[in-house]
């Protein structure tokens, strides 16, 4: 008989509370630091930027935190659960012993991981009586996803769109506008911050650095506009987190056990949230498996230090330096990648969690090259069907690269990836890197 392909999950299993990986992390995570003092940050300095529930959850130590009906509701309406496919072709194409795996998170409304967070952060916010949300967006995945989040609960929208992306993708700025966004290519003159910038560097590309600190200073000057940010913190890992729960079912119902989870890392949001719940079990002693966190080579937070282009030490979350200080693995916050087609990687910083479990050893980190990572993605492209994500396919790569690795050592180790999401609207990066 052939073996099954689809994992498929029933509505009631949608996870019922987020998993908080604070609690179990060995060691001490170092709290993030007032810019100005250098003291450890209180909740009520994040109070003009984010909902005090959201400010709970970041610092929370509860192991489970209940998800709300409402966002649950949204989380099933927009694709929840999500279906692990097994890559039987892929497999077959490579001639491996490997069986290869992937979790869907491409088949959202958006296209990616990333509404699981814009949900939760919008309805938080909405319960407060914020009327509007200002973001940075670099690809366009996550400006989309809280565009849609903000038209699902009445709020207004406004969104930093990086310039080099601007330009490369006017299809997302379209998806922005007709979910009801304001968007602005930035550096933009609309911010002091965007205005600095292009009065030094009136052709400046921008960065995801630069985006943020403009989306930060729209909503430090009103009271009813929020800030959301779309990665790197706590709470956006634990939002997450209804990926990597499902696919623990999931993998019972397909009766395996992973050897190898791996997961692309901008700011390591999908990372996190495929990977923290099989985490919490590793360290807990009940599964044996390997995390990989994969990089573009453009953008090494991790991998760079090595090198010495990177660092793991206090660094800002944006440009500007407006944010509060993050312990993390960093290429500096005034870093500015080259305009590499996996815009949502190209971020200077890693998320303080995801940066402490590396630094741990718990998480390894590889890096590829944007072509090597791109013909993968085409040989998934014509065995398994979906044209997935530029920033996705780094996660294919590497799991080819293992998968090859199995082959020559005739192991059959069960290697899954998050296939973050589809690449649909990026298909000029395909053309031009391709030649197609
Ligand atoms: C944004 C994005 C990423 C990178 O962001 P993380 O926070 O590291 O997950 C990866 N894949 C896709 C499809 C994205 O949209």
């Amino acid at each position: 008989m052939a073996e099954k392909i689809k994992y498929i999950l029933d509505v009631e299993e949608v996870p019922k509370s987020w998993y908080n990986i604070l609690p179990d992390l060995p060691g001490k995570l170092a709290p993030p630091l007032h810019p100005g003092t250098k003291e450890p940050i209180t909740p009520d300095m994040l109070a003009p930027l984010f909902p005090m529930e959201l400010i709970k959850q970041e610092m929370s130590q509860e192991g489970m935190i209940a998800i709300p009906e409402e966002v649950r509701e949204h989380l099933i309406r927009i694709a929840r659960p999500t279906p692990l496919y097994r890559a039987s072709r892929l497999e077959k194409y490579l001639k491996t012993p490997a069986k290869i795996f992937y979790k869907r998170e491409d088949v959202s409304f958006v296209g990616s991981h990333k509404a699981n967070t814009a949900i939760a952060q919008a309805y938080y916010n909405k319960k407060e009586g914020i009327e509007k949300l200002s973001t940075e967006t670099g690809a366009g995945q996550w400006g989309s996803a809280l565009a849609l989040a903000c038209s699902m609960f009445d709020l207004k929208c406004e969104v930093f769109m990086v310039r080099a992306s601007y330009d490369q993708k006017p299809h997302r700025k379209t998806i922005m506008k007709l979910y009801g966004a304001e968007v602005h290519a930035s550096p933009s003159s609309v911010t002091e911050a965007g205005k600095k910038i292009l009065s030094e560097d009136p052709k400046c590309t921008g960065s995801l650095g630069i985006a943020i600190s403009e989306a930060i200073e729209v909503a430090a000057k009103d009271e009813k506009t929020h800030y959301s940010l779309g990665s790197v913190l706590n709470h956006v890992m634990l939002h997450q987190t209804v990926i990597g729960q499902e696919v623990l079912k999931q993998f019972e119902m397909a009766d395996v056990k992973p050897d190898m989870m791996i997961g692309c890392v901008g700011g390591g949001s999908n990372f996190a949230g495929f990977t923290f719940p099989a985490i919490g079990q590793k360290l807990k002693g009940k599964l044996e498996c390997e995390f990989i966190a994969v990089e573009p080579t453009a953008a090494p937070s991790i991998t760079g230090v090595e090198s010495g282009k990177s660092k793991f030490e206090y660094d800002f979350g944006d440009t500007a330096g407006m944010t509060p200080l993050l312990k993390m693995y960093t290429l500096g916050h005034k870093f500015i990648p080259s305009p590499i087609h996996a815009g949502g990687l190209r971020y200077h910083g890693m998320a303080p969690t995801v940066s402490h479990l590396a630094n741990e050893g718990v998480v390894k980190a590889e890096a590829y090259e944007q072509l090597e990572t791109f013909e993968s993605a085409a040989i998934f492209t014509r065995t398994e069907g979906i044209i997935p994500a530029p920033e996705s396919a780094h996660a294919i790569h590497s799991a080819i690269v293992h998968a090859k690795r199995a082959k020559e050592k005739n192991e059959e180790k069960v290697i899954v990836f998050n296939l973050s999401g589809h690449g649909l609207l990026d298909l000029g990066g395909y053309e031009s890197v391709l030649k197609l």
